[in-house]
C-alpha cells in the first residue's frame, strides 16, 4: 500500500466513518487496461455483476467493456439503472424462475445461459408466446478442472451447467426448436485460481469442447464465454496471477479458433468477477475495545462477518486465512501471541483476523483490509443482529464520493409477479 494510498484510507476512516467498503476507480481501471494488454482484442470482457453490484461501478464498467453477466433479473434492473441496455447482458444462473426468464426476453437480454434442457425448452416456449426468437448459450460443466483452483464446481454432481457429457445428447434433442436458437457455449467451473498452468489448460479445455460442440450442433457460433476463474492475492505471501504467462499460454489457441473459418464471426469472451474489482476495495473497520485473554490481544471491531464474510472465511473456504491487513493508526511489532480481531456479531465465526501479524491494538485505531472490493457487501449477512450495513464510498483521484446505500435495490425493483 503506497503512502498516499493509506492516506486516503485514513481520510475515509475519520471523514466518512467505519465500517466502510473504498473503490479505487483507478484501479479497477488499469486492471482492465492490464487484461487489456495480455490479450489485445482477442478477448472481450465481461463483468459477472454479483461481484460487486454497486451502480457506481457497473456505471463505471459501461464505458470500459463489452458486456455483464447477470445472476437474476434483480441484476438486470441494477445493470439497466446504471446505465447498461439488456442487449450487453448474458443471464446465467440454474435457477431462473419464469417469471425472470420472460422478464428477460421481453427485455431483449443479449444471450440466455441455459443450464438445463428444461430451460432450453421453456425458453424457447417463453419466447414464442413473446413472439420471439431468444438467442442462447449452452453452459458445459467441464468433466475435468486442473487442479489450482480454489474453488472448484467440476468432476463432481453440480446444479451448474449440463454435464459435458450430456451436452450431446441436449443438443440433439433440441435441434428443433424453434424460438430459443443455439449460438454457442459458456463455461465456468472454478474460480480463485493463481496456477498459471492450470488456468490456461482450463481455457484451452473449453476452447476445444466448445469447438467440437459447435460442430455437432452444425452452428456458426455467435459468442464462446470463458469464465476465467483468474485469483487474486487474498492472504499473505500469495503471488499475484501472472497474467502476461497466462495469455502467452492461451494466444495461441485463440489464434488457432480465430482462423477457423466456422468460428470467424464468433466472439471469445473472458468473464471475470474479483479479477476486475476485487483488489481495488479495501474494507475499513475500527477498534472498539481491546482485551487480553487467555494471553491473547482481542481486537473488538465495528465491522466483522455482517459486512463481510468472505474476510471471515465463509465464503467458500475451508479454514480460515487471515486477508492482508493492516492497523492504519499505528506501526510496532506484533505481540508475543498475535492479534485477533472480531467483529460486532454475537457468535465466535465472527473472527476477521486470527493470530494476525500486527501491532496492539489500541480503541479507536483504523483497519483496512485488502482484496475487498468484491464479495463484500452484497455477500454477506447484513440483517444478522441488526447491526446498521457499512457504507461505501468511491475514490477518483483525490475525490472521495459517498455511494448510495443500495442494499435492498433488488428487492424494490422486482415487480409483484416475483413473489
Ligand atoms: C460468479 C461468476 C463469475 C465470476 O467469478 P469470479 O470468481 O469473481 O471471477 C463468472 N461467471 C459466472 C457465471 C459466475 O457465476
Amino acid at each position: 500500500m503506497s503512502g498516499s494510498r493509506e492516506d486516503v484510507l485514513r481520510r475515509v476512516a475519520h471523514r466518512h466513518g467505519t465500517p466502510c467498503f473504498v473503490y479505487f476507480a483507478e484501479e479497477i481501471e488499469s486492471r482492465i487496461d492490464l487484461v487489456r494488454r495480455a490479450f489485445g482484442d482477442r478477448l472481450r470482457l465481461s463483468y459477472a455483476v454479483k461481484s460487486n453490484p454497486h451502480s457506481a461501478i457497473l456505471g463505471l464498467l459501461g464505458r470500459r467493456i463489452g458486456s455483464l453477466d447477470i445472476s437474476s433479473i434483480g441484476e438486470m434492473y441494477r445493470g439497466i439503472a446504471a446505465g447498461w441496455s439488456p442487449g450487453r447482458m448474458s443471464f446465467t444462473g440454474p435457477a431462473k424462475r419464469p417469471f425472470e426468464l420472460e422478464e428477460a426476453v421481453r427485455n431483449g437480454v443479449g444471450l440466455m445461459i441455459c443450464e438445463s434442457e428444461d430451460e432450453i425448452r421453456d425458453l424457447d416456449r417463453i419466447a414464442a408466446a413473446a413472439g420471439r426468437v431468444q438467442e442462447y448459450l449452452v453452459r458445459v460443466a467441464p468433466a475435468t478442472l486442473p487442479r489450482g483452483f480454489g474453488v472448484s464446481m467440476s468432476g463432481k454432481p453440480s446444479q451448474f451447467g449440463i454435464d459435458e457429457d450430456l451436452v450431446p445428447g441436449t443438443i440433439e434433442r433440441t435441434r428443433g426448436l424453434r424460438h430459443a436458437r443455439l449460438v454457442g457455449f459458456h463455461a465456468y467451473a472454478g474460480t480463485q485460481c493463481l496456477n498459471v498452468d492450470a488456468l490456461v489448460a482450463n481455457l484451452v479445455n473449453c476452447a476445444d469442447f466448445f469447438t467440437r460442440f459447435s460442430a455437432l450442433a452444425g452452428i456458426e457460433p455467435r459468442a464462446f464465454i470463458f469464465g476465467s476463474g483468474f485469483g487474486i492475492p487474498y492472504h499473505e505471501g500469495m503471488q499475484p496471477l501472472d497474467l502476461a504467462a497466462v495469455a502467452a499460454g492461451v494466444v495461441p489457441r485463440l489464434d488457432a479458433l480465430r482462423s477457423d473459418p466456422r468460428l470467424a464471426k464468433t466472439e471469445l469472451v473472458l468473464e471475470l468477477g474479483r479479477y476486475l474489482v476485487g483488489e481495488a476495495g479495501v474494507f475499513l473497520t475500527s477498534v472498539l475495545r481491546v482485551k487480553e485473554s487467555r494471553g491473547v490481544t482481542v481486537g473488538i471491531c465495528d465491522g466483522g462477518m455482517n459486512h463481510h464474510l468472505g474476510a471471515c472465511g465463509h465464503l467458500g473456504s475451508v479454514l480460515h486465512r487471515n486477508y492482508r491487513m493492516r492497523n492504519l493508526s499505528r506501526s510496532g511489532p506484533k505481540p508475543g501471541a498475535g492479534v485477533t480481531l472480531v467483529g460486532p456479531l454475537c457468535t465466535s465465526i465472527d473472527t476477521l483476523a486470527h493470530d494476525a501479524d500486527l501491532p496492539a491494538p489500541r480503541p479507536g485505531d483504523a483497519i483496512a483490509i485488502e482484496c475487498s472490493g468484491a464479495y463484500g457487501q452484497t455477500s454477506s449477512p447484513a440483517s444478522f443482529i441488526s447491526h446498521p450495513i457499512a457504507s461505501e464510498v468511491l475514490v477518483e483521484g483525490d475525490r472521495i464520493t459517498p455511494l448510495a446505500d443500495e442494499s435492498r435495490t433488488h428487492l424494490d425493483l422486482a415487480p409483484e409477479r416475483a413473489r
